[in-house]
């Protein structure tokens, strides 16, 4: 290939974007010849893209080799055939039909594309701060507001505990005793369970007095990183030391540290 040839593909900006391999989940167009990664990404995409754009689609076919889907009218006005590129695991977007003849009443239904996990996409940044307050009640404004989105309380909330797996995922259980009152906390942070399979395979378990207004015994679990440094993997709070609360916290623990 001579240098004009190829500055002539350089400068062609439909042949670069062919080339273009989608990979990330929140892209916001469908385009003919879109190349993505693999068929999941493409799903996430075509869900987001059809929540935004505000119409709802029926899978036709979602096998290996092919990904088809159409507008939930029986007119399928609008259509996307995609199938894998060769032995790779991309899907190319090869059809697309871009009008939608289908009824206002039928795009603005409950969203089938609206699923706990696809919306928990679009609202995890809301989470990212932990004094941020964002409840079951924003979500379903929220999505009314943004995306003209119909959302039922149970999928809302189940979207909601995906988001603070995601972002928070830290583990907490608490034990009340038979009147009601406290006995024990117990909190492992997302950070201490990521970190703990890079540490030095030992624990230190220890508890010691809270002298502050309401008592009780704090227990802690650490270990040491790679670089020597105390490393802390989970604490509780109880209400005195004794075998029962030292054995509700190893016993949660256990749970966590294989
Ligand atoms: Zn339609």
């Amino acid at each position: 290939m001579d240098i004009l040839n190829e500055f002539e593909n350089i400068g062609d900006a439909t042949h670069i974007e062919k080339k273009f391999v989608i990979s990330n989940k929140q892209h916001d167009q469908i385009e003919l010849d879109q190349i993505n990664k693999d068929r999941e990404i493409l799903k996430i995409v075509l869900s987001h893209y059809a929540i935004r754009n505000n119409f709802q689609f029926h899978v036709k076919s979602f096998c290996h080799r092919e990904y088809l889907v159409a507008c939930l009218d029986k007119n399928y006005s609008w259509m996307m055939r995609a199938s894998r590129n060769g032995q790779t695991s991309q899907f190319i977007i090869r059809r697309l039909g871009d009008t939608h003849t289908c009824d206002l009443e039928l795009r603005f239904k409950y969203q089938r594309q609206a699923t706990a996990t696809i919306i928990a996409d679009i609202i995890k940044n809301k989470y990212t701060n932990i004094k941020t307050k964002y409840t079951v009640a924003d979500i379903i404004r929220d999505m009314k507001h943004d995306y003209k989105v119909q959302l039922k309380y149970n999928k809302t909330w189940r979207s909601m505990e995906k988001v603070q797996e995601i972002v928070r995922g830290s583990n907490v259980s608490f034990k009340v005793g038979e009147d009601g009152c406290f006995l024990y906390v117990f909190v492992a942070l997302n950070a201490s369970m990521k970190g703990w399979p890079h540490c030095i395979p030992v624990v230190i378990i220890d508890g010691t007095f809270l002298k502050s207004a309401h008592r009780g015994t704090l227990f802690v679990a650490a270990t040491q990183d790679a670089g020597g440094k105390i490393f802390p993997l989970e604490f509780t709070v109880v209400n005195s030391e004794n075998d029962e609360s030292w054995d509700w916290f190893l016993t949660s623990s256990d749970m966590l540290i294989d």
